[in-house]
């Protein structure tokens, strides 16, 4: 069947919903702020990239071809992301006696397994910073050609007053006190303009350099973005996505950059889609708190990378999201119950062949799922093309999971609707929703084993020798206290007022 809804997305850039509309018929080229690469995701960033998956494989359901890029940061961002401090990477391998590479690859590959774990497809197009040097020094090199740039003793400089509308993105009021808060140093036009090259300090190596015609130094962070972007999905694409922070001044940064080099006040994407914030014990999720989970953290804690993904499900993309293990458990009790019906009407089904073809298709071949979905819908009743049509809708209103798996919801608890067509209809949902609800086994969403009891005393004394080890900053010994605990059943959090925990429910 064909879906009427057309699909309508809140723009960043004119902070409304709009229609969406591709530049070329039937394709969409989108662009992802990848990670930078210098430690674990916390699940904060992995909820930017459930949204992105989210958004393609929407994409993918209403039939568009999806080429999907996205970069790696392994050079070029700083502490700050207002441009100040040091480079995270170089900072990284300091610390740790490794080499800036190595980390990079590391934390790339460890990346790229949380995305898998999270069924997150990935890109059809990587792409790492420090591959692209000699095309970032080309483009910064014809800003200043242009006008749009100028020489400091630390760097070269865009200036930003140069562009028309600097900031919109960011709603920016230059006047006032955002434009106060960009630091103004060292001989900056105006307090917003950012360094597109970073000259290596007098006398000092740094770990990463190149030359340029400033001298040696690294590219900034956001020139990154503009000349990856560009190279592979041209002057003009479709969607750029990234986490709201971005919208403040990494992607106005972008845009100037974008605008200069085009040379036609182009910002290069017709749309930018930002996620809100993951937040944990009422702050931003961050490394730099403290205040984080990666989702190694959370499988210790017993909860399945997919109840991530559901969790995060739940919410609209533009909600921010309270992080805490109770509500993670929470979702976790509604996906097995989801899946336990699912389960039920398996048994009730009779021939579900159609199921394994599908799955193989659906895995074989990425962007096939418009072509999955109408063999699922093939004679539907009209009830259950109802629901198609509804789910349809809520997904096509800026991405409306939650909408989308109450439709799922009233769905599976269908009295009048065929095992065997709820079963088709979910298996079309599992397109946008990416769960794999046909094949999760709800058993292995229910944490690991328990080996052994322990009672609360117990705990409590667990607790206390781990927090001592922690004073005495052996993270080992505390770490081995942590697992210990996960095996009695116990999951423990660490917040600014101490350690909680609770028990993992079976
Ligand atoms: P980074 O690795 O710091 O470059 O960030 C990767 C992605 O995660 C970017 O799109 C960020 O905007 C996004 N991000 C960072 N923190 C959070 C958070 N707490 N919640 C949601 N997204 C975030
Ligand atoms: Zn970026």
């Amino acid at each position: 069947m064909s879906l009427a809804t057309p699909l309508r997305l809140f723009n960043s850039l004119t902070r409304r919903m709009e229609q969406f509309t591709t530049l070329f018929p039937g394709s969409v080229r989108i662009y992802s702020c990848g990670p930078t690469v210098y430690n674990y995701a916390h699940i904060g960033n992995l909820r930017a990239y459930i949204f992105t998956d989210t958004l393609k494989k929407v994409m993918q359901w209403k039939g568009y071809d999806v080429l999907h890029v996205m970069n790696i940061t392994d050079v070029g961002h700083l502490t700050s992301d207002a441009d100040e401090g040091e480079d995270k990477l170089e900072r990284a391998a300091q610390k740790s006696q490794r080499s800036v590479w190595d980390i990079a690859e590391f934390y790339t590959r460890q990346f790229q397994s949380d995305l898998q774990q999270l069924n997150i497809d990935f890109p059809a197009v990587w792409t790492k910073a420090t591959d692209h040097i000699q095309e970032m020094i080309q483009f910064a090199a014809l800003c200043e050609q242009r006008g749009y740039a100028y020489l400091l003793d630390d760097g070269l400089y865009f200036d930003t007053s140069k562009v028309p509308n600097y900031g919109a993105l960011a709603m920016m009021d230059l006047e006032g006190q955002e434009a106060g808060i960009r630091v103004a140093v060292g001989g900056k036009r105006n307090p917003p303009d950012f360094a597109l090259w970073r000259l290596s300090p007098p006398n000092t190596t740094r770990l990463m350099e190149w030359n340029s015609p400033w001298g040696l130094g690294a590219p900034g962070w956001h020139l990154e973005c503009s000349v990856m972007s560009i190279k592979y999905l041209g002057s003009r694409f479709d969607i750029h996505t990234g986490g709201i922070d971005h919208r403040q001044i990494h992607h106005c940064n972008e845009i100037a950059q974008n605008q200069a080099y085009l040379g036609d006040n182009s910002p290069a994407a017709s749309f930018w889609l930002h996620n809100e914030f993951v937040n944990m014990g009422q702050q931003k999720m961050s490394k730099s708190s403290g205040q984080f989970a990666t989702l190694q953290s959370l499988i210790d804690a017993g909860i399945h990378p997919l109840v991530y993904r559901y969790f995060c499900l739940m919410a609209t993309y533009r909600a921010p999201l309270d992080f805490s293990l109770e509500g993670v458990i929470a979702a976790r009790t509604g996906l097995v119950r989801l899946l336990k019906r699912i389960e039920a009407l398996k048994n009730q089904a009779g021939d579900l062949s159609w199921a394994t073809v599908l799955s193989g298709r659906k895995y074989s071949r990425g962007g096939s799922n418009a072509f999955i979905r109408q063999q699922l819908e093939n004679q539907l009743s009209p009830e259950g093309a109802d629901y198609i049509r509804r789910f349809d809708a809520a997904v096509s209103d800026d991405l409306n999971t939650p909408q989308g798996l109450a439709t799922m919801s009233e769905v599976v608890s269908s009295s009048s609707l065929a095992p065997d067509v709820i079963l088709r209809l979910v298996a079309s949902f599992d397109l946008v929703l990416g769960l794999g609800l046909l094949e999760l086994n709800p058993a292995i969403l229910n944490l690991r084993p328990v080996s052994a009891t322990i009672d609360e005393d117990g705990i409590v004394d667990l607790l206390e020798q781990r927090k001592n080890a922690r004073a005495k900053n052996d993270f080992q010994s505390a770490d081995a206290i942590r697992v210990k605990l996960t095996d009695h059943g116990v999951a423990v959090m660490d917040s600014p007022g101490g350690a909680t925990w609770e028990w993992v429910p079976r």
